[in-house]
């Protein structure tokens, strides 16, 4: 019998309709090996963000450098690179005065400002964060807190998106390992509203919700996939798609860009663990991964908890989803977050 779940931080319905003798392991996807050997000869050539090709790939905005590298500072010499996004969504401004079109003003439109940057998170053109050692990973996430912090700071800039597009399903052509940031100076309605969500449930219950959907997951433990000391990671009970995952972190915070250097180096070990759990026990799907921090500048420490999501592109959204705005999710969360449980995952360091 399938069964309407309901998200309480957004409100939204899934259907969870578990195809009858379908297993986890038959969302495994084997890709035909042959073909893409071939493929790979002529990638690495063209690939924008491979070592060497630093003039092409647009203005870094930080770099890292390797360790030790004799050439430290050099060109090529680079562990991570932050760089412009060269066909960015949104470009540099300070305009964001509302323009209106139509008569009575109908159509409401502004100057498409903010910043599109693109993470460079290794120069080796075949790793993943899956496969990555631990330290290039927490050279990613100090990227990112990095980047968050001098966005943030510009004038007109609302909202810091952070996200990574991994693999052709996922939204992107280039397998050199990349994220995404985008800053906007708007805050969508979907944002908007989780936060007033968010707001209702403190002012009602006077606790974060977040926090307690994680009392609530360690207590009957079903959908904990894995646990460090300092995050949980779960498939949720309101899973959109197969292997949906939240990694949500123990102490509650607001904002991303306020984490401890201890929770840093956590979080990069956690990402490579259920990533490669991923990878292993689904044959490395495509992915989006985003990290949720509250927008505004400010720090709304009480009723907004930051927490990273990844949704494994297994299937694809389509008539029912887009007509109805309801997820029908084929997969049982709780069966997910068992196969993913027991999968080995090789985390270094
Ligand atoms: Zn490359
Ligand atoms: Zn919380």
């Amino acid at each position: 019998m399938p069964e309407l779940r309901q998200n309480p931080m957004t409100k939204d319905w899934v259907i969870i309709a578990p195809e009858r003798n379908k297993r986890p392991d038959q969302f495994v996807r084997h890709k035909a090996q042959e073909k893409i050997r071939k493929q790979e000869r002529e990638e690495t050539a063209a690939c924008p963000f491979c070592p060497g090709k630093e003039d092409i790939c647009g203005e870094a905005v930080l770099t890292y450098y390797q360790q030790d590298s004799p050439g430290q500072g050099a060109k090529s010499t680079w562990s991570l690179r932050v760089v412009r996004n060269k066909f960015p969504a949104l470009v540099e401004g300070e305009e964001k005065a509302r323009i209106t079109e139509g008569s009575g003003n109908f159509f409401i439109k502004m100057s498409g400002m903010g910043f599109h940057e693109v993470v460079i998170e290794h120069p080796g053109h075949f790793q993943t964060i899956a496969t990555m050692p631990l330290e290039a990973v927490e050279g990613v996430i100090s990227s990112y807190i990095e980047r968050y912090r001098a966005l943030i700071r510009r004038p007109n800039i609302e909202l810091i998106t952070i996200f990574r597009n991994n693999g052709p399903r996922a939204g992107t052509s280039i397998r050199h390992p990349h994220s995404q940031i985008i800053a906007s100076p708007i805050v969508p309605i979907h944002i908007r509203h989780v936060v007033e969500e968010a707001v209702r449930y403190y002012d009602t219950m006077g606790t974060c919700i977040y926090c307690n959907m994680m009392d609530q997951e360690k207590v009957s433990g079903k959908r904990v996939i894995s646990e460090s000391e300092h995050f949980l990671v779960i498939a949720p009970f309101f899973s959109r798609s197969p292997f949906e995952t939240w990694i949500l972190p123990k102490k509650h915070r607001a904002s991303f860009a306020k984490i401890s250097t201890l929770e840093k180096r956590d979080l990069a070990g956690v990402l490579i663990n259920i990533l490669s759990r991923l990878y292993h026990g689904l044959d490395d799907p495509d992915y989006n991964y985003m990290i949720h921090s509250a927008p505004y500048q400010e720090d709304p420490a009480d009723y907004y908890h930051w927490h990273v999501q990844i949704l494994p592109k297994l299937y694809e959204v389509a008539g029912f989803e887009l007509g109805s705005g309801i997820y029908l999710n084929s997969t049982c969360p709780e069966e997910n977050a068992q196969y993913l449980k027991e999968i080995r995952a090789d985390v270094s360091g």
